[in-house]
């Protein structure tokens, strides 16, 4: 399960911009592998710079020299709409002269195929396949004096998942969609501002946290400092996995550090389905600490059962049929010194389509695990996403056409249990009507127009 894409702008003049984007898009890398690019304005030009691949793989100091000027967005890609290819990555730069935009999204609209077909009416052609150039395009091309008002515009014509950061030549914005999908938060570096997808990224570079952008809300940020504008406000509905997997747990969403909403999902687990065991394992990197938060709800011994190997970045070299036959061995390698003989609780994140976890437990079972007690921290996904989530079709998700005891036994467990909607909302600490549940239940907050419309603009 792959998320959006993370996001980062700086209005610093005097400083070195691209630099500061870039170990930011480093803090950021694991929202989006595909691709990475920095956009910057020196007052004249906007200069944009993206490749495939890496953020430490994309820039070199040659690259980084190039871009510079008084502001900078940046862009950290894995691929929703659209499919991996140079043309998709972001930032896009749309216009020329006064009317030139860089834009920068994470997020999914679900009525973009619509926007699309008028934009072309008006004569804009499409270089990428992606959203994103839509939104840019509907930016580019809306009413108003200023970019300010062509946002606003635009806010009330895109539905979906958006958060943006937009550079012009002299302005920095940042852009939350209504519901607040996805995060976005503003920081502070040496008297200069900065925004970003999450808190870890304003950490790595010395920034510090002001506060989340608010959903619906627009910050303008220029030489007179951010100025904030409140546009359309909807029901919140922060996506509920920026807790369970998405985000970094040292992020700080919504006042709740992920790592303690994590940790409590783990305890919550224990509560719902305690069991004889010898020992718990989460599935690293992001059900770690899940996995301790279980082991220390049940008196159970804690430990390291699986090794990731934590530098597999995404890659371009396609496995042989060796390597393939290796499936998720060349991702983790199970210890049958810590495992041998146990009886072991494996934590995991979410079960989407039920593809890798029976290979997973396996390895634990041929490493000498006596039994293995499935425990997940994510309610049964028996929904698709519309926001932004590579998650899969309806039909291929297990828990849509498996019951509890189906999935058990495909999976070939001893015992499952999925975190309750219930359990997992008191352990994220903050109120159920906070969030984005609909994988989960079905209830979306926005009205979801036909799959189609998606799969029109999948193939496009
Ligand atoms: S449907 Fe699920 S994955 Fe998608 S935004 Fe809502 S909670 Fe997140």
């Amino acid at each position: 399960m792959h998320e959006a894409c993370g996001i980062f702008g700086v209005y610093a003049p005097g400083e070195d911009v691209a630099r500061i984007t870039f170990f930011a898009l480093f803090a950021l890398q694991h929202r989006g592998q595909e691709s990475a690019g920095i956009a910057a304005s020196d007052g004249k030009r906007i200069e944009s710079y993206a490749r495939m691949g890496l953020v430490s793989q994309v820039f070199s100091e040659e690259s980084l020299t190039q871009l510079t000027g008084h502001s900078a967005i940046g862009h950290n890609r894995y691929s929703t709409t659209g499919s991996s290819r140079i043309c998709n990555a972001q930032p896009i730069v749309v216009g020329s002269g006064d009317n030139i935009l860089a834009v920068a999204h994470n997020g999914n609209l679900v009525n973009s195929q619509h926007l699309y077909q008028e934009l072309c009416g008006k004569g804009y052609t499409f270089h990428s396949s992606t959203d994103s150039e839509v939104i840019a395009n509907l930016i580019h091309s809306a009413p108003g004096q200023d970019c300010l008002d062509k946002i606003r515009y635009s806010m009330r014509r895109i539905q979906g998942a958006y958060s943006l950061v937009i550079l012009t030549r002299d302005q920095l914005f940042a852009v939350r969609d209504p519901f607040g999908v996805r995060p976005l938060c503003l920081g502070k570096i040496n008297g200069h501002w900065v925004v970003a997808s999450e808190s870890c990224a304003l950490d790595h570079i010395g920034a510090l946290f002001v506060r989340d952008v608010a959903p619906g809300e627009i910050v303008m940020i220029d030489q007179k400092g951010p100025r904030s504008f409140q546009e359309i406000l909807e029901k919140k509905a922060t996506c509920i996995f920026e807790y369970i997997y998405f985000a970094r747990p040292d992020s700080i969403i919504d006042g709740r550090l992920v790592y303690l909403a994590r940790q409590a999902m783990g305890a919550q687990l224990a509560e719902e389905y305690p069991v004889e065991a010898d020992l718990v394992v989460g599935v690293p990197d992001s059900a770690t600490v899940a996995g301790i938060g279980y082991a220390q709800k049940a008196g159970i011994q804690h430990g390291e059962g699986l090794m990731k190997n934590r530098y597999v970045g995404r890659t371009f070299i396609a496995p042989d049929q060796r390597m393939r036959d290796l499936g998720v061995k060349m991702k983790f390698n199970p210890l049958p010194g810590v495992l041998k003989e146990k009886r072991v609780v494996l934590v995991d994140d979410s079960i989407v389509r039920g593809t890798t976890t029976p290979k997973v437990i396996n390895l634990l079972r041929k490493a000498g695990a006596r039994e293995v007690h499935m425990r997940v921290c994510a309610p049964p996904i028996r929904y698709p996403c519309f926001f932004g989530v590579d998650m899969a079709s309806r039909w291929e998700l297990i828990a849509a056409h498996k019951s509890i005891e189906e999935v058990r036994e495909f999976i070939g467990a001893d015992s499952l249990g999925y975190i309750s909607v219930e359990g997992l909302v008191k352990s994220v600490g903050l109120p159920k009507e906070n969030f984005c549940m609909a994988c989960f239940t079905g209830n979306y907050p926005i009205p979801v127009q036909l799959e189609m419309d998606k799969l029109a603009l999948e193939t496009r």
